[in-house]
């Protein structure tokens, strides 16, 4: 840097300028005034090429009109600055009205904009802030993250100083997921609906035993409590329609074998009035026997009369000899129909409160699950070791039972839990948690390797696959896998692990993806 006068220079430059025998613009002035000095030159602003563009844009509306003023005065004043905030405003209002420049999607919310284009007024803004929060409460409140988002889209609509472009992300952010949420919604209710009826009718059938309600009971409570989900309620509806199938087969037996008994007791009261009845004709001719004892006045006459009363008195012992005979057999019969029924309620129990196998597969049931999980959780929090829950839904599995029958589908079932348990470790609990939706509970084991074990079960069922009618099958699933956290429960754990299954499934499926 020079330490001469700035007067001193000013007379270098003009001298350099005349030795140099440059135009005397004030762009060359300014190049040699910072060469003596030894200063650096300011950036070139290009002052026409940018007034010949604030001309030539044009200004058809208000806020365009002022934001083509802004700009020529920013232009004046050399403000890099001035001149990107006016086109940016200007841009705003270029885009209403017009689609391709509304894909561009700058533009200020400020109160300079609202002064020239009133659909981008604060009560605008503040009328779809209040759209979406009328729109929540239908939504349910069981997606925290959408909530969230909701919130922060509400805060940032009415803040005074939002933007247009972050306003525009973050509503199609929220549209994308408001589009899953809203379908969910619907899916829920239409559900929830289809179990009520379900129950209804159900009710309606049971009528013997109360503790034939107590499953159903049990099962609509666990339906109704919050939060609620399409899963759960999914599963809670093929739970209860199974019970139904089972309880109303084993009413019907429970049916006969009372119709039975019935129908012996009613053989039973017959032989009695039967043996009255023998007992009756005994009495009158043993009476009447006695009567011609009474009146025989010789040896003989009695002889004839004593041989009536021995044959009434023999046939009078083999009827109960007859009758004891038959009433044992149905004592035997009304016993048998006995052990019949309580065998029948017992079963009827034990449907309807759950046992802990899904009988179809084997592989533990809800209850069963739930006790596993727990009995993990202990284990892992006892040694201090790493617990994966992972969650794996069958892909298209509808489709399957379409081509193949509701039997091919259930074998299908059977052949995936039967590769499952053989490509797990001891130590890993296979559970079936839904229709055609597994758990698999794996202690010790972190998220890599939970993950790394359920795209080895992948390999696997491409490995074995499943043979129907001499056809090769072959089965894929959609995965999650989460690592249980500090201090959560084990059913929050199989929720994100389930999240992930879902994303797995909207992202292509036959992929297994971390929670
Ligand atoms: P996605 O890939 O998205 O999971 O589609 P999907 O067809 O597998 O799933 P969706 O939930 O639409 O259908 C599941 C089907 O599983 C519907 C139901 O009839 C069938 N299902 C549920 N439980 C059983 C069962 O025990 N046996 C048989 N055979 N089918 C079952
Ligand atoms: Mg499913
Ligand atoms: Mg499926």
């Amino acid at each position: 840097m020079s330490d001469r006068s700035p007067s001193e220079i000013a007379r270098e430059a003009f001298k350099q300028l005349s030795i140099k025998r440059l135009a005397p613009t004030p762009e060359n002035y300014q190049a040699l005034y910072h060469e003596v000095a030894g200063t650096l030159a300011p950036a070139h602003f290009p002052f026409d090429k940018l007034r010949q563009i604030a001309t030539a844009l044009p200004a058809k509306n208000p806020g365009q009109q002022k934001q083509c003023g802004l700009l020529e005065s920013a232009i004046s004043q050399r403000s890099w600055v001035g001149v990107q905030n006016a086109l940016v405003g200007y841009a705003g209002f270029g885009m209403v009205g017009s689609s391709a420049a509304s894909d561009s999607g700058f533009g200020v919310l400020g109160s300079s904009a609202s002064q020239g284009n009133p659909a981008l007024t604060p009560e605008f803004m503040e009328q779809i802030a209040r759209l979406i929060e009328h729109t929540l409460p239908a939504l349910g409140t069981d997606d925290p993250r959408f909530l969230e988002q909701a919130h922060e889209l509400l805060a940032y609509l009415r803040s005074v100083d939002s933007e247009l472009p972050r306003a525009k992300t973050m509503l199609a952010n929220f549209t994308h997921r408001l589009s899953f949420t809203s379908e969910d919604q619907a899916e829920i209710k239409t559900t929830l609906l289809q179990l009520l009826h379900l129950v209804f009718t159900n009710i309606a059938d049971l009528c013997i035993d109360d503790q034939w309600l107590k499953g159903q009971i049990d099962a609509l409570m666990l339906a109704s409590t919050p939060p609620l989900s399409l899963r759960r309620l999914d599963d809670v509806q093929r739970r209860l329609v199974d019970v139904i199938a089972k309880q109303a087969d084993a009413k019907s037996r429970a049916f006969e074998a009372q119709m039975q008994m019935r129908q012996l007791l009613a053989a039973f009261v017959d032989r009695l009035s039967l043996m009255g009845e023998s007992s009756g004709i005994y009495q009158t001719k043993i009476e009447e026997c006695a009567r011609q004892i009474e009146q025989a006045t010789s040896i003989e006459e009695l002889g004839p009369v004593l041989q009536n009363a021995l044959s009434a008195t023999r046939s009078m012992a083999h009827d109960n000899q007859l009758s004891r005979d038959q009433l044992q057999a149905m004592r035997e019969k009304t016993t048998q129909a006995e052990a019949e029924i309580s065998k029948l309620h017992l079963e009827l129990d034990r449907v309807s409160a759950q046992a802990r196998h899904d009988p179809l597969t084997g592989a533990l049931n809800r209850r069963g699950l739930d006790e596993a999980i727990q009995r993990e959780i202990s284990n892992a929090e006892r040694k201090g070791t790493p617990l994966c829950l992972a969650l794996l839904d069958i892909d298209n599995f509808k489709k399957l039972n379409d081509d193949m029958g509701h039997a091919g589908g259930d074998a299908a079932l059977t052949h995936l839990a039967h590769v499952t348990r053989e490509s797990l470790r001891p130590q890993d609990t296979l559970a079936r948690f839904g229709g055609e939706e597994f758990v698999i509970v794996l202690p010790d084991t972190l998220l890599e390797a939970g993950v790394n074990a359920l795209t080895r079960l992948q390999r696997e069922l491409t490995k074995n696959f499943f043979l129907r009618e001499n056809h090769k099958v072959l089965i894929t699933f959609s995965a999650g896998v989460a690592q249980l956290a500090s201090q959560e429960s084990g059913m929050d754990c199989v929720k994100r692990a389930d999240q992930a299954m879902y994303l797995a499934k909207r992202t292509g499926k036959n992929r297994v993806l971390a929670g």
